[in-house]
């Protein structure tokens, strides 16, 4: 393998001098046929499992086989308000108070009933700016809620894509689309980091610039939870969801998050789509014919806690309260810089063209992920190879392949070896 040789083995000394390599040990890494771990970059579509995650939803399950309904109250974590028990380490996480989260449903949901609220149109003020390419499920959700209330969507929503030959927004493109929709403008609805190129975006200006034309701001974290740290709160955003089963390692279909800003949560008169888990605690279960919500984002709770699910996420949060989301973003800068700089040479050495990094090269504007756009027509070979050789990264059409180093568990020789698989299937599938 003389090709590979040529990239410096620099990956040695930047795992010995990581302070965070232990808490690789704390998931469990999947293996291919021949047991061998394999090479997960795929953190940004679902994260590991943490070894505490069993023994956790096990506790759960316990409660419930020898307390039955008195779980509710006797369960060693009672389930009755069990968002409590997840609410300071998710603020930590997005900048935001304890009473500005809570963990409910699941992220489209979150996002209807988070519009039911803030999405209110008038015959005036009705327009939804969105960036593209948008998640599938987040354009489905605006749309629908602009046919909901009657309004055709193609009028509705604002899709702002980036210039011709680019491959991410300008921030000045953003806010000069915001004050151009101006009085028409009901809501901004952005990721916090783009699912397709990685980018991050300035999420205060966005919420500023929208606040300045009397819209409100609204986030999906999904790909920015875990990832990056935020200041929610002192951003002055309105509100944003989140899923947990990505970057936040909670599981298939974990239970998602939910900010509201204080402003709007201790609003207890604010419009909202109710149910009697966001009642007022105290008398939850009085059975009152009228609903007085909670302050707080828990007052937007309609159902019974999700409680084996919230308790793979609270082992989850455990971990991530004991990293610190600083020491990780710290360790993410530096372990997403090594693959850039690993992937341009391995470019360089193929001609400079096999591909291009759609994600913007300011660490400021990205969390861990970087996008691949392959040149050629060999994108799928190269994945598939990749995949053979125990690579598991991510395929989105047209030809783009995402990696994603997650600083909790992956290391710096994890980079190194993908570096090295990627140029040898660049190799061999160049034709
Ligand atoms: C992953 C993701 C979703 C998925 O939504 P679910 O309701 O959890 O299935 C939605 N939007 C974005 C931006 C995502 O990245």
């Amino acid at each position: 393998m003389q090709f590979t040789a040529q990239l410096p083995q620099t990956y040695h000394t930047l795992d010995a001098a990581d302070e965070l390599k232990a808490f690789r040990t704390l998931f469990y890494i999947p293996a291919n046929a021949k047991g061998e771990e394999v090479i997960y970059l795929c953190g940004n579509s679902l994260g590991l499992q943490p070894k505490t995650a069993e023994q956790y939803v096990q506790q759960e399950l316990n409660d419930w086989k020898t307390l039955g309904v008195e779980g509710h109250f006797h369960a060693r974590h009672a389930w009755y308000g069990y968002h409590h028990f997840l609410s300071n380490a998710m603020a930590r996480l997005v900048g935001a108070l304890p009473t500005e989260v809570v963990a409910m449903n699941t992220l489209t949901v979150n996002l209807h009933l988070l519009m039911a609220t803030f999405y209110r149109p008038t015959a005036q003020r009705y327009k939804i700016l969105i960036e593209a390419p948008a998640f599938p499920s987040d354009r489905y959700a605006v749309a629908s809620q602009a046919e909901w209330h009657g309004i055709n969507p193609h009028e509705a929503v604002i899709e702002i894509a980036p210039q011709p030959g680019q491959h991410h927004l300008h921030t000045a493109d953003i806010l000069q689309a915001i004050e151009q929709a101006g009085s028409s403008l009901a809501l901004v609805l952005f990721g916090g980091v783009n699912y397709y190129s990685g980018q991050f975006f300035n999420m205060e200006a966005i919420t500023q610039t929208a606040h300045r034309v009397g819209a409100i701001a609204g986030f999906d974290l999904a790909h920015a939870a875990g990832n990056i740290p935020m200041q929610l709160h002192n951003w002055n955003v309105d509100f944003a969801a989140w899923c947990s089963y990505k970057y936040l390692n909670s599981g298939p279909g974990g239970v998602s998050g939910v900010f509201i800003h204080e402003k709007h949560g201790n609003n207890l008169g604010l419009p909202r789509l109710a149910g009697w888990w966001g009642n007022n605690e105290n008398t939850r279960f009085e059975m009152l014919p009228d609903f007085v919500p909670q302050p707080g984002a828990a007052g937007w709770q309609l159902s019974n806690a999700q409680i084996l699910p919230m308790a793979a996420h609270r082992a989850s949060l455990e971990i991530f309260d004991n990293a610190g989301i600083d020491r990780l973003r710290k360790k993410s800068l530096q372990l997403t810089g090594y693959l850039e700089q690993l992937l341009l040479q391995v470019n360089a050495h193929a001609g400079g063209n096999a591909f291009t990094i759609i994600t913007p090269t300011n660490p400021e504007e990205r969390g861990c992920q970087l996008s691949l756009l392959i040149s050629g027509s060999n994108g799928r070979a190269v994945f598939d190879r990749l995949t053979q050789n125990g690579v598991v990264a991510d395929w989105r059409k047209p030809n783009v392949i995402r990696i994603a180093p997650v600083p909790l568990y992956n290391t710096f020789e994890d980079v190194y070896r993908f570096a090295c698989l990627l140029q040898e299937a660049l190799q061999q599938t160049a034709g």
